[in-house]
């Protein structure tokens, strides 16, 4: 027997990008906690990486061949095959298409299931865009609006690094569940609670960090700009503004106040779903905090008025000038690395005039056909669309179609490898060594493998390697190894390296991303907007031009009350899984419940057992809950749930459309979704 410990970086879909330390017991994970080489997780990891490990790596629901379908398209009927079948059968096929269609019938159908730099999309791009395949605008799946919102207020900056929530005087939590997908930043607020610092939680949900707060509004889905603009009229009134910071720093102030006094607090309430007396304190907590930290999450975006609601909120600081002194927004960190992402993807392969596809409307072309040409050849990798995508139900039919080919390249067995017709076995983040540009904190790490990978499984640098070969693809850049690929992925040059090369970084330490005087980033410190004007813009060109014209300034689009769905289905992330991601292990194989308030539950006649979620896009089955987590109107369940918890095989993001958008950046609307509850 050898027993081992290896230091690793959990790669999963987290801002949190833990430093981990890995026991391997002869060639068998059999234990993941955390590791010291990142301060700002320091040692501790999430229940659900700590527990699951070793059945993500060794359960059999894990990938170890190539595999060609022999049932029908999501019987999960396969074949195993070799590698050298797999590849020339993908060359076969993909040649007939391109034959016929062209290449840009083509297209990498990915998101982010790993987050390192070399996994998440580095051969695999170079790989498409050589081949000229369609290229993919991913973002509006998740954090789009978010990012958009930040760049065209402060520019692509950083905000300041989570743990200045550790000092304080006022946290403000906005639409981020952060107990369950921010954990690290809950330490540092406590800290700050140990310290008399003050918790506010803006969230419709009573989420964990909710019931720690001082102070908790939970508003109704999407009306988060009203709340915003509530907050800056009655600041306004208080006499609160800094108008010296204004004049110098922000741009578009008197449209924005145009818009903000028309939601006095007690209009605004009654709108939001609060009380007015809840405005008013946070108000002057607002005006008084010093420092205040303001951590907005995912969860304001996904929604029509996303984008308005997050450019709101980041504009109150600025409205009181509170920046620099331990003040500022944590957001944005991944602007802190020096990435180099044409280095590393090599868009400059793309030949000219290839379409760009918005991700979030694949399931319509693929059920309508509705492309020049249309899509006839799908690589699905670091993606389950058929659980994470709105309008589940026309995804899967679109998959389910025999004229389009799929080749899947996953490591485990999910309904979206079931619709493949073949797949290849990727291999996970312990696996092959990799490069970490958190999206939630700023250290940069590298990971090197503690397992060779299991079975015939390939990371996917090699996987893309292979294929580019395959495909004949000769030029040098397909033949670089993992540690080139690294170097490209980030600047070398950087001053932060001190000279180590990428590839070269201790996988024992952190590499911190200080701004140019060895400090963190801070606005107007020593890190300053980068608009076009070099200001706060809450009057916003560039975003005007990106996404038309109604995005110049935040705005509030209100949504008609719809009869034969009274009821508002929001989906917050899950302590079992991460997206999709360890859904088939464990408690993650038990379907969530529906939250519903007492008042709803009593209206329809419910009270226990399950019942059904519907709309006219599907119905879900889910088991009862009858709590006053959540506010009257509003009902909730965890996404990412695989199919095979429900009985009538759907579940909640069937009942979210893919259509309807947020207001910038293309944006879904998970949180936007109307649906009625009966008993099942
Ligand atoms: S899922 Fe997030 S909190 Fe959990 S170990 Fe990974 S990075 Fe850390």
């Amino acid at each position: 027997m050898s027993l081992e410990e290896h230091a690793s970086v959990c790669t999963f879909d987290c801002p949190d990008t833990c430093s981990l330390t890995v026991t391997v017991d002869d060639g068998r994970i059999t234990k993941v906690r955390g590791s010291e080489a990142m301060p700002f997780t320091d040692g501790v990891i999430c229940t659900k990486v700590a527990r699951d490990m070793t059945a993500f790596v060794h359960g059999p629901q894990r990938i170890l061949h190539p595999l060609r379908r022999v049932g029908a398209k999501g019987s999960g009927q396969f074949e195993r095959i070799s590698w050298d079948a797999a590849l020339d059968e993908i060359h076969a096929r993909v040649g007939e298409i391109i034959h016929r269609w062209g290449p840009q019938a083509v297209a990498p159908f990915n998101y982010a299931g790993p987050h390192g730099l070399l996994a998440y999309d580095s051969m695999s791009l170079r790989f498409f865009h050589r081949l000229g395949a369609s290229v993919v605008y991913r973002r509006g799946l998740c954090g789009g609006v978010r990012s958009e919102a930040w760049a065209g207020t402060y520019g692509a900056v950083s905000g300041v690094p989570p743990e200045f929530a550790e000092h304080a005087k006022l946290n403000v939590v906005w639409g981020n569940n952060a107990t369950v997908a921010n954990l690290h930043l809950v330490r540092c607020i406590r800290r700050a609670k140990r310290k008399g610092g003050r918790l506010v939680v803006i969230d419709p949900l009573r989420t964990k960090i909710a019931e720690q707060a001082d102070l908790h509004l939970a508003i109704l889905p999407g009306t988060d700009v009203l709340l915003a603009w509530s907050l800056a009229a009655e600041l306004e009134r208080m006499g609160a503004f800094d108008n010296a910071f204004i004049a110098a720093h922000v741009l578009g102030l008197d449209e924005f106040m145009a818009r903000a006094r028309q939601w006095p607090a007690a209009r605004a309430a009654a709108v939001c779903g609060v009380s007015e007396s809840q405005i008013l304190t946070l108000a002057s907590w607002l005006a008084e905090a010093d420092p205040l930290v303001l951590t907005p999450g995912n969860g304001l975006e996904r929604g029509r008025n996303g984008g308005s609601g997050i450019r709101a909120a980041i504009a109150l600081p600025a409205l009181l000038g509170k920046f620099g002194r331990g003040s500022g927004i944590s957001i944005a960190a991944g602007n802190a690395f020096p990435k180099t992402l044409a280095k590393l993807q090599r868009p400059d392969l793309v030949p000219q005039g290839t379409r760009t596809l918005d991700l979030v409307d694949f399931g319509r072309h693929l059920v309508e056909d509705d492309l020049d040409p249309p899509l006839r050849a799908l690589f699905i990798y670091n993606h389950n669309p058929i659980v994470v995508h709105p309008d589940q139900n026309r995804m899967r039919r679109g998959l389910a179609r025999d004229d389009i080919f799929s080749v899947g390249i996953e490591v485990a067995m999910t309904e979206s490898m079931a619709h493949c017709d073949i797949v290849l076995p990727a291999a996970t983040h312990f696996e092959y060594p990799d490069l970490y540009a958190s999206y939630g904190h700023q250290w940069l790490q590298r990971a090197e493998p503690v397992i060779p990978p299991l079975g015939e499984s390939l990371p996917n640098t090699e996987i893309f390697r292979r294929l580019a070969a395959r495909f004949g693809f000769d030029e040098p850049c397909f033949k670089a190894s993992d540690a080139d690929l690294m170097d490209e992925a980030v600047d070398s040059a950087d001053p932060r390296l001190d000279g180590v090369r990428p590839s070269q970084i201790s996988t024992d330490t952190a590499v911190a991303m200080m701004a140019p005087d060895g400090k963190p980033p801070v606005l107007f410190e020593n890190v300053f907007p980068a608009t076009p004007s070099g200001k706060v813009e809450l009057k916003s060109e560039a975003l005007a031009t990106r996404w038309g014209a109604d995005a110049l300034f935040a705005e509030w689009r209100e949504r008609a009350a719809e009869a034969a769905y009274p009821l508002m289905l929001i989906s917050p992330a899950s302590d079992k899984r991460i997206s999709s991601t360890l859904g088939s292990i464990g408690a993650s194989r038990k379907a969530p419940p529906l939250m519903m308030h007492p008042a709803d539950a009593a209206s329809r006649g419910l009270t226990t057992g399950d019942v059904k979620v519907w709309n006219e896009r599907g119905e879900v089955i889910l088991p009862l809950q009858v709590t006053e987590k959540v506010p009257p109107g509003v009902v909730a369940s965890e996404k990412g749930a695989w199919l095979s918890t429900s009985p009538t095989g759907q579940t909640i993001s069937a009942l979210v459309s893919a259509d309807a958008r947020a207001d910038i950046a293309l944006g879904a609307c998970f949180n936007d979704t109307r649906v009625e509850v009966t008993a099942a």
